[in-house]
């Protein structure tokens, strides 16, 4: 599986913790196997899957091995878990030759259902507004269609409801065929057990267009500091939540840069996304600012620099958000019904390179903003008092 991870994910459906990435969660991100085997356990046969990565006695064998919660999983979730664990081991070449051999089967096999909706046509896929933004192209225009709900969280009317069906449509055509012929789907990122993704059923030029002729004038405006500018490739999935399936998503950073995240349906309850501020590497899991605190300077100038940080926002069919991939962020539990989202992480090789030589900190992180200014302040509070 080319495509892995997400940065960083308590891979913890009930303890997460919305308010930073506890070390005791950051723990977890890898998947991890019991050090004793449970013989008391019947594993489950894998002799008719076709496309699995090893034997299928192996598999069988290894579920005696599986932490006490996977045991009653589905056959595919407890397979899709032990293939996480077992990606540690191989090397990039092989991982990356499996992929393709994934992806050419899906493309020689796999019969589309809706062939429209593998190249671009934007009057068929945007609503009016959203297209007329674009073609217009000026910052006002871009802006016009926006709402800000926290800063760096800005949502928009993006989608026409008969172009979310199709892809729903879409999907489902492909988890069927896959299932059919015993091909194991592979899942869009080590966090989600169910969903697809797009670029390996075909989709990537048309996602690659909608990236850099869509979502790319918005990103080079909004985030600019991130990269949103030299967007230059992308990972384009679908995730699925329903009552049986995925309930939720813990609290994690994307592998993006920018990351477009629109709701396609179809009728559900709960689901809100949380976030909880932008932060670097360094300071990812430090607390979110809920209100102005522990910072020594004026409360005025502290509000408009370190405004709140804590969102709860609830999806809208065809609604798109867009943040950035280091806004820390998760997903409550769907109550009741089935919610499925078109998911496009935005990178940049250019910031990404950059990044590397950063030795300072950053001009996006929220934590990193805050010691900036508190060192710049001290400086100058050094200058005025002269030592006595
Ligand atoms: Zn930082």
């Amino acid at each position: 599986m080319a495509e892995a991870a997400a940065d960083a994910h308590p891979n913890n459906k009930r303890k997460h913790n919305p308010n930073g990435l506890a070390n005791e969660s950051k723990e977890r991100v890898i998947p991890r196997l019991l050090k004793e085997p449970n013989l008391s356990h019947a594993p489950d046969n894998y002799d008719d899957l076709v496309n699995i990565e090893y034997p299928p006695s192996l598999y069988s064998t290894m579920e005696q091995y599986l932490p006490s919660h996977m045991l009653t999983a589905p056959r595919d979730k407890k397979l899709a878990f032990m293939d996480r664990v077992l990606v540690k081991y191989r090397p990039n070449g092989e991982r990356a030759r499996k992929h393709r051999e994934y992806r050419d089967r899906v493309k020689d096999k796999y019969k589309r259902l809706h062939e429209d909706l593998y190249t671009l046509d934007p009057d068929q896929i945007f609503v009016e507004p959203f297209r007329k933004a674009v073609e217009n192209g000026s910052e006002a225009a871009l802006r016009e269609i926006l709402t800000e709900h926290s800063p760096g969280v800005f949502t928009f009317t993006m989608l026409q409801p008969g172009f979310c069906s199709k892809v729903l449509e879409e999907v489902a055509h492909f988890e069927k065929w896959a299932h059919e012929v015993k091909v194991s789907v592979l899942r869009p990122n080590t966090m989600n057990n169910y969903g697809a993704v797009l670029d390996d059923i075909g989709m990537e030029t048309m996602l690659d267009q909608l990236m850099m002729k869509f979502i790319r004038p918005f990103a080079a405006l909004l985030f600019f500091n991130v990269g949103g500018a030299t967007l230059d490739t992308h990972h384009g999935f679908v995730v699925e939540y329903s009552i049986g399936g995925d309930l939720d998503l813990g609290f994690h950073v994307d592998d993006s840069e920018v990351t477009l995240n629109v709701c396609l349906g179809k009728e559900f309850d709960g689901g809100e996304l949380f976030f909880r501020g932008v932060r670097c590497d360094a300071h990812v899991n430090g607390e979110a600012r809920s209100e102005v605190r522990g910072v020594h300077s004026s409360s005025i100038s502290l509000i408009e620099h370190h405004p709140q940080e804590m969102l709860e926002y609830s999806h809208v069919p065809g609604r798109a958000i867009l943040h950035a991939g280091r806004h820390r962020h998760g997903a409550k539990a769907i109550t009741s019904g089935q919610r499925t989202n078109l998911i496009l992480w935005c990178r940049s090789s250019e910031f990404r390179e950059l990044k590397k030589y950063q030795r300072d900190f950053s001009a996006w992180c929220g934590e990193c903003l805050l010691r900036k200014k508190e060192r710049r302040r001290r400086l100058t509070n050094a200058k005025r008092q002269p030592a006595a």
